[in-house]
């Protein structure tokens, strides 16, 4: 068994956490492919290293002196290796990105040189090798990820090397021009590393102990879930639970490869194991909730809709005119619901309106602002009946009323639309239904 252990932000902050991640990577032979994120926040009022390189590189940009900036970054770096006794010297490439940062080498580089930076340390402390992702990571001119031309070469690179370390977050064009994913994008290295070595396991330690069934800033300790499917977890992070970057399932979902997500400071916790399929049954009825606030719905009523070939069509189109997303869209028979962000509608609202009208010519259009959108999700929904009816009755225990309601086909979720008043409560009432009372 060959593991890639990828670790965050905060698991690398200090020489402390260092030495944690030190002993959790020498406790076992197949802890082989290590990526590190940059150092994150020590404690709170602390600011992570990617912070203070995009900081200091706006800086760059406009033409101000930037070396205090720089001297705080490099001071973070040199804590940590004084910390862990070691004789890596940072100064050589502080020059460079001096320099680069002078000749404006692009944000994305700026961003990148925390995990660069963390790797060399990292390989240095475990005697590694350091592959540096510019190397391997592809991307085209646009910033898109070449998934398939980096898992040629990775994968080559790797048949040489035994033990490595590389660093998360970046990759370059081909032409050498570093590119970085998105935010928390180590996660993403981590799964295409995985993939490329084709290892039995992708461990992703981070400061939780895994996924929860819901958001503990709701509910007051709430249950870990010990298994979840690729799709339950796609569900969930759309709603809002996040503990992984969402794009890092797809390379290795695509090997069929799982995910543990670890606690660094709890390495006995077992965490929650990721996996395509199982034949598990989750340990309640559902698996987890999640949700968002801050969605509006946009209801179409018109006569007969229901018989008007291409009505669909053109309803959405009025959005599409003005580049709105929309998220979920209930019917009825003569009704037709359209779920949109509220921020991203509220500018636009009377041009969609107007849209509307013109496309569709409906009876009448109303809009139902300031909803909350809660996701239910659990493989084991399919084979158990009654959920539904527990959750409305849960919920109307509980004084709230429901405002839409939508079973995905594939019964993996409901999807259930209340007052944004209302949404900590309802979650809380799901939850206590579920959970607290085991059925
Ligand atoms: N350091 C990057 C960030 O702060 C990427 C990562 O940590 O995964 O977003």
């Amino acid at each position: 068994m060959v593991k890639v252990v990828k670790f965050g932000g905060s698991s690398l902050a200090s020489a402390e956490q260092f030495k944690k991640v030190g002993s959790i990577i020498r406790a076992e032979e197949e802890r082989k492919y290590v990526v590190p994120s940059a150092p994150g926040k020590r404690d709170s009022k602390d600011t992570k290293v990617t912070d203070m390189l995009y900081g200091c590189y706006a800086e760059a940009e406009a033409g101000k002196d930037f070396s205090g900036s720089l001297a705080a970054i490099k001071a973070r770096y040199d804590e940590i290796i004084q910390g862990l006794e070691l004789k890596t010297d940072l100064t050589k490439e502080f020059e460079t990105i001096k320099k680069n940062f002078e000749e404006k080498a692009g944000v994305q580089y700026a961003a990148s040189r925390g995990e660069y930076l963390n790797g060399i340390i990292m390989a240095d402390y475990l005697g590694f090798t350091f592959l540096d992702a510019a190397e391997v990571i592809l991307f085209d001119e646009e910033g898109n990820f070449l998934a398939e031309d980096t898992n040629a070469i990775l994968s080559k690179r790797l048949k040489s090397l035994d033990k490595v370390v590389l660093p998360g977050f970046y990759g370059a064009t081909a032409d050498g021009v570093v590119k970085t994913f998105s935010r928390g994008g180590s996660d993403i290295t981590g799964s295409i590393l995985a993939r490329a070595a084709g290892v039995d396991l992708y461990e992703n330690w981070t400061d939780v102990s895994g996924f929860l069934v819901t958001d503990p800033r709701i509910v007051k300790n709430p249950e870990p879930i010990n298994i979840i499917t690729y799709k339950e977890l796609r569900e969930l992070s759309y709603m809002g639970a996040t503990v992984l970057h969402e794009d890092a399932i797809f390379p290795v979902r695509k090997s069929g490869i799982p995910i543990n997500i670890r606690n660094t400071n709890r390495p006995q916790d077992a965490g929650t194991m990721i996996v395509e399929n199982t034949c598990k049954q989750s340990d309640y009825t559902i698996t987890g909730i999640a949700g968002k606030k801050g969605f509006v719905s946009v209801n179409i009523e018109k006569a007969q809709m229901n018989s008007e070939i291409g009505f669909g069509r053109r309803a959405l189109e009025a959005f599409e005119l003005s580049g709105i997303n929309f998220e979920h869209m209930p019917s009825g028979i003569d009704t037709l619901s359209v779920f949109v962000h509220q921020p991203e509608f509220e500018g636009k609202e009377q041009q969609v309106l107007a849209a509307i009208h013109r496309l569709t010519d409906p009876d009448s259009v109303d809009i139902d602002s300031d909803v909350a959108l809660i996701a239910v999700v659990g493989r084991s929904m399919k084979s158990n009946r009654g959920v539904a009816a527990r959750i409305f009755a849960a919920l109307a225990h509980n004084n709230i009323n429901i405002k839409m309601i939508d079973q995905g086909s594939s019964e993996l979720n409901i999807i259930i639309g209340v007052s944004n008043n209302d949404f900590e409560a309802a979650i809380r009432a799901i939850y206590d239904i579920f959970v607290s009372s085991r059925i």
